[in-house]
This record gives structure tokens, C-alpha cells and sequence, in this order.
């Protein structure tokens, strides 16, 4: 019983846990691989890839905070 084992997939906010759902981990950042090959076989022109894109700036937004003026 480890909370560590679970994780809330940033993309789809599926809580996961690791024994049951696989995923990757995107600079501390989780996302099931469910969502990652709906990304990597998704078109550019996809209806769902501005929001997933959108969900993805998060990870890079992150390193960018120093910026806040
Ligand atoms: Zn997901």
C-alpha cells in the first residue's frame, strides 16, 4: 500500500496505478500510455490535439515560472 504507486495522468486525469496501467513520466509528470499512443498516432489536424497540446504545455511551462514579473 504505497501511494506512490499511483499517479494522475496528466492528459486524461486517469488515476493509475503502475501495476495496472502503464505510462511514462514527462519530467515528473505522468501520462498512461494510453494517452501517449493516442499522441503519437495522432494527426496534427485531430479535433482533440489542441487540447491535448494544451495539456502538454504544462510540463513545459514548468521550467519556464522564472518569469513571472
Ligand atoms: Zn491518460
Amino acid at each position: 500500500m504505497n501511494s506512490k504507486s499511483w499517479a494522475t495522468c496528466l492528459v486524461c486525469g486517469t488515476v493509475a496505478h503502475f501495476r495496472l496501467v502503464q505510462g511514462v513520466f514527462i519530467k515528473g509528470k505522468f501520462m498512461c500510455s494510453q494517452c501517449e499512443q493516442i499522441i503519437t498516432e495522432m494527426e496534427m489536424d485531430d479535433i482533440c490535439y489542441p487540447l491535448i497540446k494544451e495539456r502538454l504545455k504544462e510540463i513545459w511551462v514548468d521550467n519556464k515560472q522564472q518569469n513571472s514579473s
